[in-house]
């Protein structure tokens, strides 16, 4: 169809062209052997698109590498910036690997409560966010204030942070340390290491915390190496105290030494009370949401970490009316603001009494 409309309308053209001007060559030399002549003139126009066709196509296979890098510029003023060449993200999730001999490290002992909080916080942080986008948004839509824990260079940060932030979800950074059996136990993409210079540990830990705005503060990822060296603590927590973030030490090791280490430098703190489902279990999740609400009551005060896990979403689905009856379901830094004030107290308390008169 396209080549017979195409032949007829060079043909209207060219009889419609005879009478120009221009063409005073070919109709001079065309009165000898008019038909040679029409013949080389297709012989060469064909030469000429096969040489033009040539040519585009030569240009357009070379092209493909500029159109890409300006497509990758706008990508490079988004919030999020793509991990360096070195750090590519990994397909699989690395979410916490937890062993099953010996068990998660139990939480440090019950502090008492005062004053008394009624009913009392709780803060559940769900770690490992930004490698499953649908689980994600199903913990969103629960629309109770739960603490999203958000990996560096995770794949999905770009589209789960705006819809957190949408619903009011407070956003830590879940920075990943050495764990005790790296490197058989990889932390991921910008993980902070023991064999790292203190130049390297705090670029790698700025470059994380710059792939976010609005952090409130930072609870480790693994890290059960990493937790006990104060050296490497307090170049982490230097850092965090300049940002005005808090840590939570998510306690992956009994040998921790994060709580000193931020008292040193009067770093916002806290530790993670319960560990919700280090057994991905219906059972063993509700018993362990009923430690923290237990916990809480005691302390007046918990901090839960739970994983973007179906059994989890399940569980916590289930508990929501629980939840609300019985505590007070707030972010991670209202727990650690309250835990900061009654620690601030408990030291006016202790001055006052100290001048007291003996
Ligand atoms: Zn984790």
């Amino acid at each position: 169809m396209s080549k017979s409309s195409g032949k007829s309308a060079p043909r209207k053209k060219r009889s419609a062209a005879k009478p120009a001007p221009r063409k005073k060559r070919p109709t001079g030399k065309a009165s000898p052997a008019p038909q040679l002549y029409k013949a080389a003139v297709v012989v060469l126009v064909l030469l000429a698109l096969v040489i033009a066709a040539g040519v585009l196509s030569r240009q357009l296979l070379h092209r493909p590498a500029p159109p890409a890098r300006s497509a990758v510029a706008p990508v490079q003023r988004m919030p999020v910036p793509p991990p360096p060449p070195s750090v590519q993200p990994p397909e699989k999730p690395v979410y916490e690997v937890f062993p099953k001999t010996p068990p998660p490290a139990e939480p440090p002992p019950v502090t008492p409560r005062v004053p008394r909080v009624s009913p009392p916080l709780v803060a559940i942080i769900v770690d490992d966010i930004g490698y499953d986008r649908p689980m994600a948004r199903r913990f969103l839509d629960l629309n109770i204030p739960l603490t999203f824990s958000v990996l560096p260079y995770a794949p999905f940060n770009r589209t789960i942070l705006p819809a957190a932030r949408d619903k009011g979800i407070e956003i830590m950074l879940h920075l990943p340390m050495e764990p005790d059996e790296y490197p058989a136990v990889q932390p991921g993409p910008g993980a902070l290491l023991g064999s790292m210079t203190p130049d390297q540990l705090i670029a790698q830990l700025e470059t994380n915390l710059d792939q976010f705005h609005h952090l409130a503060g930072v609870n480790n990822h693994m890290g059960s190496k990493l937790s006990t060296s104060p050296e490497h603590l307090r170049q982490i927590f230097s850092i965090l105290k300049k940002r005005d973030l808090f840590y939570i030490d998510s306690r992956t090791t009994a040998k921790t030494v994060a709580k000193p280490s931020a008292r040193l430098l009067q770093l916002p703190f806290a530790e993670r009370d319960i560990f919700i489902d280090h057994l991905d279990d219906p059972g063993f999740i509700q018993a362990q949401m009923e430690r923290l609400i237990q916990r809480a009551e005691k302390q007046g005060h918990a901090i839960g970490i739970a994983h973007p896990h179906e059994n989890t979403y399940q569980v916590l689905k289930s508990f929501v009316p629980q939840l609300r009856e019985q505590v007070t379901l707030v972010s991670a830094s209202t727990v650690v603001n309250h835990i900061m004030a009654i620690e601030a107290a408990a030291e006016a308390a202790q001055a006052h009494g100290a001048a007291l008169p003996r």
